[in-house]
């Protein structure tokens, strides 16, 4: 089975953006990406970190607002965007009601497409940024010259911030897109007509070998911790057997995701007022 592995083209993807965020700090607009947490969880508290080093490592600033109280979330995020220094902001998830929060990000920093305006602008071809991880999927495939066109694609999920995105990214690129979640009925006969399957529905082991059909590629969006601590994706290791490409977890995903988000800080930092496309483009 051929590995998609993400680590080459976020590799790609930071060195470019580190690049962009050298020149805006020369040129006195040192990108700064605000994160905004409001619950303590320790594998938030994890992504919160390695986000952080993510980003000194690209030559972002990266000012983390930790433990909001609820009732006072938008208004953190409203100051936000109106703070000039700022060009990207993240509201930590998952939190109830959280797309509905972060309607208080202003659209040109929504740098995880996470609000409701940002999603509205995905739907119409609007320029505004994609939520990462769905960019990630459809640029991991891309790099793998994985084509899409008139394919039939299968996607597990039908999250706001993965499953749907994800979907439109890819009826984008002229695939034919099933979507299938927790309801629906015979879950492997409909995954086992694609010839590309994504899946983002945060269960370890849900795909396994009859799911698939043979020489598929497979995208696993999943993480999942384990109770030995390892981190596993939706995919059972099984798979690897009868898929003809299939994404490592970690590995896959997770590396572009991270690099996606940092280069849409730099694009916000580089193009305010208006703001980058990078997600609906073609
Ligand atoms: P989510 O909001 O919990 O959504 C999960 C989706 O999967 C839902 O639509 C759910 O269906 C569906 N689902 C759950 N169990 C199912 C089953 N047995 N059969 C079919 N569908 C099922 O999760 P999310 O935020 O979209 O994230 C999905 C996964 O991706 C998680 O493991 C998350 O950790 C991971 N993730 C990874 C990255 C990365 O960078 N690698 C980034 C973000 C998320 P219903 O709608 O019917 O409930």
């Amino acid at each position: 089975v051929k590995s998609l592995s993400g680590r080459e083209l976020a590799e790609q993807i930071r060195a470019a953006t580190a690049e962009s965020a050298a020149r805006l700090s020369a040129a006195g607009r040192p990108p700064r990406l605000a994160i905004v947490t409001a619950t303590a969880d320790e594998s938030s508290a994890a992504y919160v970190r390695s986000l952080t080093r993510a980003a000194a490592k690209a030559g972002i600033d990266c000012r983390v607002t930790d433990l909001v109280p609820r009732e006072e979330i938008a208004k953190t995020l409203s100051a936000l965007s109106g703070d000039p220094l700022v060009h990207g902001i993240i509201l930590q998830t998952p939190l109830p009601g959280g797309a509905r929060l972060a309607e208080a990000i202003d659209p040109a920093k929504d740098v995880d497409g996470a609000s409701p305006a940002s999603l509205g602008r995905l739907m119409t071809g609007e320029p505004g940024f994609a939520p990462a991880t769905a960019e990630a999927v459809v640029r991991l495939l891309g790099h793998h010259d994985v084509a899409l066109r008139g394919t039939r694609v299968v996607v597990v999920g039908r999250s706001a911030i993965v499953g749907k995105p994800v979907t439109h990214l890819l009826l984008d690129r002229d695939a034919t897109v099933t979507v299938c979640h927790s309801r629906t009925r015979d879950l492997a006969s409909v995954t086992s007509s694609a010839d590309v399957l994504v899946v983002a529905a945060g269960r370890a082991g849900l795909i396994g070998v009859d799911h698939v059909a043979p020489g598929a590629t497979v995208v696993d969006v999943g993480t999942n911790v384990l109770a030995d601590g390892s981190l596993v994706g939706d995919v059972a290791p099984e798979v690897a057997a009868v898929a003809g490409a299939l994404s490592p977890v970690p590995g896959g995903v997770g590396p572009v995701t991270t690099a996606v988000l940092l280069r849409h800080v730099v694009e916000a930092a580089g193009s305010a007022p208006a703001f980058g496309n990078s997600g609906g483009a073609r």
